[in-house]
């Protein structure tokens, strides 16, 4: 138990309900150097949004965590706007994306000097509001990281300690995902305050039965035996069965308590007339969740990976997460 940021202020993790852990309101990816308010106008994406947001909030779901990191379309006011409109509590997030959505500026800086500027923003707010990070959004490349990269998971393993946020990744390669948690324990953080976002993309090519499908069950236990959660966060965007037999695999074999279920969808695009093609966010509590229990997923179970873990992941302690506005950043 413990406080979690949303836009419109904290809240205990116990006041969370069932919470969509990675979805999308807008996304500009125009680059670092062009994104900017002056690219979108409030008002049309909230007429747009909305909708999407009252549809996941009459299906029952009272949390939306919005994975858009700063250059890449975040816009806290824009967020503070839909949930007093649509009454879902959004969690926004400090930290940064990958190139060509990285400011010049972050090129040159080590670890410690860009987490103050992450921490920052969890101490004081984000971009002269008062609305606060709920937890701490990065990105790495697939492969081998890149250096940058490496400054990056750096700079968010120090922000975590000092704040107690945790981090979602945005990852999609098994390779990437062990440097990350390398990186990670060298710095001193639990790995249980860090989300390999897109992994079921790891092994996405596998079907059940294939040889490869054990393969890619063994690379997924690999990463959950490091004591990372895996997130399970593209459903709804390829056949429903082959998501069903992921997780209700990975329940089987005991993972229940490290797993994490969305759609990252959404996705209002800048730029593109109305918004271009907006992806509800309805799928998961239509389909995927029926097709859960019609496996055999039990309501304890659902409640554990829509409401449990999501509490559990984003609760900060009280004594980091109601640290006052503008108290002082000790060193690291
Ligand atoms: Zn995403």
């Amino acid at each position: 138990m413990g406080t979690v940021q949303t836009v419109m202020g904290p809240v205990s993790s116990t006041e969370l309900g069932l919470v969509l852990t990675h979805e999308h309101v807008m996304v500009d990816f125009a680059g670092a150097e062009v994104t900017g308010p002056h690219r979108w106008d409030r008002a049309e994406v909230v007429g747009i949004m909305l909708p999407y947001l009252t549809a996941i909030a009459r299906q029952g779901v009272q949390t939306l965590v919005e994975c858009t990191p700063a250059y890449l379309g975040r816009d806290v006011e824009l967020l503070q706007q839909l949930s007093a409109a649509s009454g879902l509590k959004i969690i926004t997030n400090t930290g940064f994306y990958k190139a060509p959505h990285l400011p010049a500026w972050v090129f040159g800086l080590e670890a410690p000097e860009l987490a103050q500027r992450w921490i920052a923003e969890f101490e004081t707010g984000i971009e002269g509001t008062l609305v606060r990070p709920g937890f701490i959004k990065i990105a790495v490349n697939p492969g081998e990281l890149e250096p940058i990269q490496r400054v990056i998971v750096a700079a968010a393993t120090i922000t975590a300690l000092h704040t107690g946020l945790p981090i979602i990744a945005h990852t999609a390669s098994a390779e990437a995902a062990h440097e990350s948690l390398d990186l990670v324990a060298a710095g001193g953080l639990d790995p249980a305050r860090y989300v390999i976002a897109h992994a079921d993309q790891i092994g996405r090519d596998a079907a059940p039965g294939q040889p490869e499908w054990d393969e890619m069950i063994a690379a997924h236990e690999a990463l959950l035996q490091r004591g990372a959660w895996l997130a399970y966060d593209g459903i709804g965007w390829s056949p429903v069965a082959r998501h069903v037999a992921l997780v209700t695999e990975m329940l089987e074999r005991g993972y229940e308590s490290q797993l994490l279920i969305s759609q990252d969808a959404g996705w209002y695009h800048v730029g593109e007339p109305a918004g271009g093609s907006v992806q509800p966010m309805t799928a998961l509590l239509d389909e995927f969740v029926p097709a859960l229990r019609s496996a055999g997923v039990n309501s304890r179970q659902l409640e554990t990976l829509l409401v449990g873990n999501p509490s559990r992941l984003l609760a900060v302690a009280q004594a980091a997460g109601d640290r006052p506005f503008g108290a002082a950043v000790a060193p690291h």
